[in-house]
């Protein structure tokens, strides 16, 4: 499961700043549902191999009234939720009493904790770390958000036991890990054969994912075993259907109780991006009578950062007329766009309608994502699109790309070696990218393309 890491501080520490530098350019999800939190932002980071989520959290100053108060009642449940807790300090500022207030509350939940004193490019680091050893929470770790300075000897001492991603090493030689990665350990991608197909049901509350798991493992067709022990997060659920099989990573909560099955929990961001991480293929739940709203486009902007497969229900089709019904599909195409390689399903949980095709695409992008393909013929098709259209002259010299192989899957990774790659235009490159998927036919998953240089 991958881990989740929380900043926790007061306000103006430079939580935003760590967040920030942390998960780089990547979406951050904003969690704002109804009921949920309105402060809290979650992003995917990597550290020298692992993955990991970062809970920024609106921040705690301890005379809390109003607003204030509900932000530290989410910076509390984000503390509940995390492995292991960054709490931030400005050693600029010194320590407050709305620190010392913190560090009780931490040194109660006896959760794994990192004190970071940050804004120590203004600050002897020694100083700031005797400032504020009176927090009875460790040493501090002295660090400079801002100018990236202390942040990996932090990381290594709050992720380094947790373990690394796991990767293919035996089946893809040649892809690299992270920078610094050691030996990777060896990876799915193929179909599990404990688990099969790891099939995650997310989507924003309400949608009807509950329903949707309901419906899925009611069915005649489908055998349910027993739960293979749950997680602290999701609910892994082992099936078969047709001979094939599967597990549904359910975040809704679902719990078997005798012949039924019902939710028992409440939607949860951290949960919902562990499962999405977790699983081969996401089943990505939208109501089709709210339409697409703003939620779900943040949701599916993390998906296509994980590369997970894909596939989209449109559910609650049922009982709309054929005008709805022509508005919605024209919503979509205009703005699922940027996830145009997923199969699009129109369902109804409720009286089990189109439930069943969806698997038909789970296996289908399910395939996509892990086909090995050999260095020669991912060379060939490099080849042959290289002489449809050459990549551009820089500096007077043309860029040459060499050959290709298979880096990773789940998603697909075709790394592809030549001179000047660092020159390689956005367009070429999606150029090979719509190629490569045209050719491999490949669909529901994302494609990824890395240029490596020297010969
Ligand atoms: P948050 O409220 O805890 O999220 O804090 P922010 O990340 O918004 O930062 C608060 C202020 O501290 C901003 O003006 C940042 O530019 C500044 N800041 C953050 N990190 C550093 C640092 O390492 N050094 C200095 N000097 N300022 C910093
Ligand atoms: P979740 O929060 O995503 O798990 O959503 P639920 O499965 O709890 O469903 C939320 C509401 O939508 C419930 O009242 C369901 O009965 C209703 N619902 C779910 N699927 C459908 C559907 O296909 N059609 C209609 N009309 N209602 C549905």
């Amino acid at each position: 499961m991958v881990p989740v890491i929380a900043l926790v501080g007061r306000p103006n520490v430079g939580k935003s700043t760590l967040f920030n530098r942390l998960t780089k350019s990547r979406d951050a999800i904003v969690a704002d549902y109804s009921g949920l939190t309105r402060d809290r932002k979650y992003g995917e980071a990597k550290w020298q191999g692992r993955t990991y989520i970062v809970i920024d959290t609106g921040g705690i100053s301890g005379d809390e009234e109003g607003i204030d108060a509900k932000m530290a009642e989410q910076s509390l449940q984000a503390i509940e939720e995390a492995d292991a807790v960054l709490f931030m300090v400005d050693s600029r500022a010194g320590m407050t009493a709305a620190d010392q207030m913190i560090a009780e509350h931490l040194r109660k939940k006896n959760k794994r904790t990192f004190l970071a004193a940050n804004k120590v490019d203004t600050v002897d680091p020694d100083i700031a770390r005797a400032e504020f050893s009176p927090l009875a929470i460790g040493d501090a770790w002295p660090i400079a958000a801002a100018h990236g300075r202390g942040i990996t000897a932090l990381l290594q001492a709050a992720l380094g036991e947790f373990p690394k991603d796991e990767v293919a090493e035996e089946e893809f030689p040649e892809g690299e890990g992270e920078e610094g990665a050691a030996a990777p350990q060896k990876r799915i991608p193929g179909p599990d054969e404990r688990t099969g197909i790891k099939i995650a049901i997310i989507g924003r509350p309400n949608v009807g994912k509950s329903t949707l798991v309901n419906r899925m493992l009611g069915e005649e067709r489908v055998i349910v075993y027993d739960q293979a022990g749950t997680t602290r997060d999701s609910i892994y659920i082992p099936f078969e259907r047709d001979d094939a099989k599967y597990t549904l990573i359910d975040t809704a909560g679902v719990r078997r109780r005798g012949k039924i099955f019902e939710a028992v929990e409440k939607f949860s961001v951290v949960k919902t991006l562990q499962a999405i991480q977790d699983a081969n293929v996401v089943v990505f739940v939208m109501d089709a009578r709210e339409g697409v709203v703003d939620h779900d486009l943040n949701l599916l902007g993390f998906v296509l950062e994980t590369g997970r497969a894909l596939v989209i229900a449109l559910n609650k089709w049922d009982g709309m007329d054929s005008h709805e019904r022509d508005r919605v599909k024209t919503e979509l195409e205009r703005r699922l766009q940027f996830v145009d390689f997923a199969d699009i399903h129109f369902i109804s949980a409720l009286h089990g309608t189109g439930v069943g095709n969806l698997y038909k695409s789970v296996q289908e992008s399910f395939r996509s994502a892990v086909t090995r393909w050999p260095t020669s013929y991912l060379t060939q098709v490099l080849e042959d699109a290289v002489s449809v259209h050459q990549p551009p002259l820089v500096n007077g010299r043309r860029i040459k790309l060499r050959y290709a192989h298979l880096g990773g899957a789940n998603p697909p990774l075709i790394v592809i070696h030549g001179n000047q790659v660092d020159a390689v235009p956005r367009a070429y490159s999606r150029y090979l990218e719509n190629t490569y998927r045209r050719v491999l036919k490949l669909v529901g998953t994302p494609i990824r393309i890395e240029f490596k240089g020297g010969e």
